[in-house]
């Protein structure tokens, strides 16, 4: 007796292929769909079995969607082959077993051939053929049909479960509740009446009604037109059902279920990504020293401060370089423009203040591109990982770690960010905890006034002040969660489960898109808020001028000035050029003091002025005077600001410009500002209230209170921070 075996499966999984390799035929091969629209067939000789093999038109479905699912299935139907193989593409598994899923569906006598594990292997995708095979609960063989391998271990295994002749044996999936309750109406009366019975199990036919199976209702309508009728109707019921209900089709049901069914299936260890598993392995290891306990901490401090080194290290040159451009660019305007309001306006309030600003930009970078690796490379996880343990002593979450890395827990972020990143908490006191103490961290904005006090007052040892700062930030944000925590946010903690993604090689690509990502958001800002925020302060620190009066007396100064320096000497030296005549010096120190006085004045006179001489009393106790008092106004307008308008209220007492300084020059040289002034305002300036967008964030995410709360707490706090360290630092004569 002749055994039939039929070839099904996808598109592209191989069947011709293998068909050639069982009959040595030599059937067309082709890698796109719809070369075998029909059926072919070969034969071949096995264990003195003789076999008639079937090769059927690729199929992603059983259903009669297209002519070759009619082919396939009605070949299947009534040719009723022994062992039908079904040979799915190992590579591309999921989508493979949806056929495989019909088939069982329909209660063929199955093999699954789980063709090209060469390829699979090649991906990275190792299959278990065991576990596969019981949770299908039919034999699955390995094969590589191009090779031949396992062809004859297939061969074996189909005429075993031919030899069977089993009886079809179709699989019952679970549709769901609304089609699961409609079936077996439909397939009591199938069965009742006996339609298609010889063909299909009931249970085939009424998935098939509810499916829309066309080819199934026009064979049900020739043979029973009542019955079919009555089916009908209730399918029509059912969709309208589940359109109702679901929004969807019988049809749509049906596949979904069948795609649950593999997926739970596959979920079962039938897959394993080996490439992953390696890349996990070594990721392990590696995390086995990087997350360490003890050394973990202690290397995340090392590579923090790596990151410092190399950022103020690499940067110290271009940050130079565009200083002195700024400064040149001052003095080509000096010299350009005449005396004036225009002229004032372009130095102190443009070049000085949005100067002051991008000058930062090759350190911005160079820390960006940093962070950017450790982000890229998947070690931002691990501190969050590491941080977690620490957080949890101080009533945060793990999930608080990310914000707080963004707002720039390691410098250079921005607590905007920071605060909508605290939206993963679910807990609302830790997620409150969360977002008031994010704006604590040295943001991208703060970095520039990091610098430039770190820079002037503690030039030897930048990397190790931005290193203590950063550590400064966490220990006050710490110490404040846990206060807020204790006091108007007590509450339990609640579980926490950090997931550590492999870790991988950053490519360049992405490190420069990061880079620049983050290095145009601040430029923009510069560009545009910056610039706003500059201007106007250099208007409050403008008008009101001075009263004419006032001013003509200091043209009187000068005017005695020159007068008493027997003024045709000055003037004929000047003309020559012997600048370096003692008179010509002395003269000129004269008139400069005279400027400087007069620029204070107009200074004092201004609003800004008026503000920060109305605060100075209280700021002094920190060291600050009215001078400072006007930047950190404007920093909270937007922090970058204070640098520019330091460089503003600075430029303005300016001497002369042939001796143009730098802000830093300026502040070392400036009676009231020493090292413990830059730490004061140092600590005042990191924990003071949020920028303004901040505070509208928390208003945003929490409420106009808490952001109120924020800002007169952390004022206060910093404000008492400040005091703290400048008259602890001047009663033991640190400055
Ligand atoms: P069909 O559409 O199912 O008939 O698939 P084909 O037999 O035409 O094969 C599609 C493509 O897959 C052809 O290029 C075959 O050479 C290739 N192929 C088939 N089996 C294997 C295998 O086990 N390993 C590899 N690497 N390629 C295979
Ligand atoms: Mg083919």
């Amino acid at each position: 007796m002749q055994l039939k075996m039929a070839l099904a499966g996808n598109p592209n999984a191989g069947k011709t292929t293998l068909f050639n390799q069982l009959t040595g035929a030599r059937q067309h091969v082709g890698n796109y769909p719809g070369i075998t629209v029909d059926h072919k067939e070969g034969h071949l000789h096995y264990q003195d079995q003789k076999i008639i093999i079937t090769d059927l038109p690729g199929t992603y479905s059983m259903t009669a969607y297209s002519a070759e699912e009619l082919v396939a299935r009605d070949y299947l139907v009534y040719n009723r082959p022994q062992v039908v193989i079904n040979i799915v593409d190992a590579s591309n598994l999921e989508r493979n077993l949806y056929l495989t899923c019909q088939l069982l569906e329909l209660g063929a006598p199955l093999v699954v051939a789980l063709n090209m594990v060469d390829v699979a292997k090649a991906r990275g995708i190792e299959i278990n053929a065991t576990v596969l095979a019981k949770h299908l609960q039919v034999p699955v063989v390995p094969i590589i049909a191009r090779s031949g391998f396992g062809k004859d271990e297939l061969l074996r295994v189909a005429l075993q479960v031919a030899s069977t002749h089993q009886q079809w044996n179709p699989l019952n999936i679970s549709y769901g509740d609304d089609l699961d309750s409609t079936l077996p109406e439909l397939i009591e009366i199938i069965t009742a009446e006996s339609l298609l019975t010889d063909t299909y199990h009931a249970r085939y036919t009424a998935i098939k009604y509810l499916e829309n199976d066309e080819q199934i209702q026009a064979k049900g309508r020739e043979t029973a037109p009542k019955t079919a009728q009555l089916l009908e109707q209730l399918v029509d019921e059912s969709t309208e059902h589940t359109r109702r209900t679901l929004d969807v089709y019988p049809e749509a049901i049906i596949a979904d279920h069948r795609y649950g069914y593999i997926k739970s299936l596959l979920r079962q260890g039938v897959i394993t990504r080996k490439f992953d598993a390696d890349r996990l392995y070594t990721s392990d290891k590696i995390d086995k020293i990087l997350t360490n306990r003890l050394i973990g901490p202690v290397l995340m401090l090392a590579i923090l401060f790596a990151l410092y080194q190399f950022t103020f290290s690499w940067s110290e040159a271009p940050v130079a370089w565009l200083s002195n451009a700024f400064n040149w660019l001052g003095n080509l305007v000096e010299e350009k423009l005449p005396d004036g309001i225009l002229k004032s306006l372009v130095i102190s309030g443009i070049i000085d203040g949005v100067g002051g600003v991008l000058g930062f930009i090759p350190l911005i970078m160079f820390m960006f591109f940093g962070i950017a690796i450790l982000e890229d490379s998947g070690y931002l996880a691990r501190v969050a990982f590491m941080m977690d343990r620490i957080f949890r002593i101080f009533g945060l979450h793990g999930s608080s770690v990310m914000p707080f890395i963004v707002s720039g827990g390691i410098a250079g972020g921005c607590a905007v960010p920071g605060v909508m990143a605290t939206r993963t908490l679910r807990s609302p006191k830790e997620r409150m905890a969360t977002l008031l103490t994010v704006p604590f961290m040295n943001c991208g904005a703060k970095l520039p006034v990091l610098a430039l006090l770190i820079g002037t007052f503690f030039g030897e040892n930048k990397a190790k002040y931005m290193f203590f700062f950063t550590m400064l930030a966490w220990i006050v944000a710490m110490l404040a969660a846990k206060l807020l925590r204790s006091t108007v946010l007590r509450g339990d903690p609640t579980p926490f489960v950090m997931e550590l993604p492999p870790y991988r090689f950053p490519t360049i690509r992405g490190l420069c898109i990061h880079t620049w990502e983050r290095t145009y958001q601040y430029v923009k800002k510069a560009g545009t808020v910056i610039l706003g925020i500059s201007i106007l302060l250099w208007a409050m620190m403008t008008f009101p001028a001075l009263p004419e009066q006032v001013s003509i007396s200091f043209d009187q100064k000068r005017q005695a000035a020159l007068d008493t320096a027997a003024p045709e000497t000055i003037g004929e030296q000047k003309t020559k050029n012997e600048s370096s005549s003692e008179q010509v010096k002395a003269f000129d120190k004269t008139i400069a003091l005279i400027n400087n006085e007069e620029a204070e004045a107009a200074l004092r006179h201004s609003i800004a002025g008026k503000i920060g001489t109305s605060m100075e009393s209280v700021s002094l106790l920190a060291g600050f005077d009215w001078r400072t008092d006007i930047a950190l106004i404007g920093g909270f307008a937007a922090k970058e600001v204070i640098v520019s308008t330091l460089g503003t209220a600075y430029s303005m007492g300016q001497v002369d410009a042939e001796d143009s300084q730098s802000l830093s020059d300026r502040l070392k040289q400036d009676s009231n500002w020493n090292r413990v002034v830059a730490v004061a305002a140092l600590v005042f300036i990191m924990f003071y209230s949020p920028c303004f967008v901040t505070l509208v964030c928390i208003a945003k995410e929490a409420s106009w209170k808490w952001a109120a709360f924020s800002m007169t707490f952390n004022t206060i706090f910093a404000y008492i921070l400040a005091v703290a360290v400048f008259q602890i630092g001047t009663f033991f004569n640190l400055g």
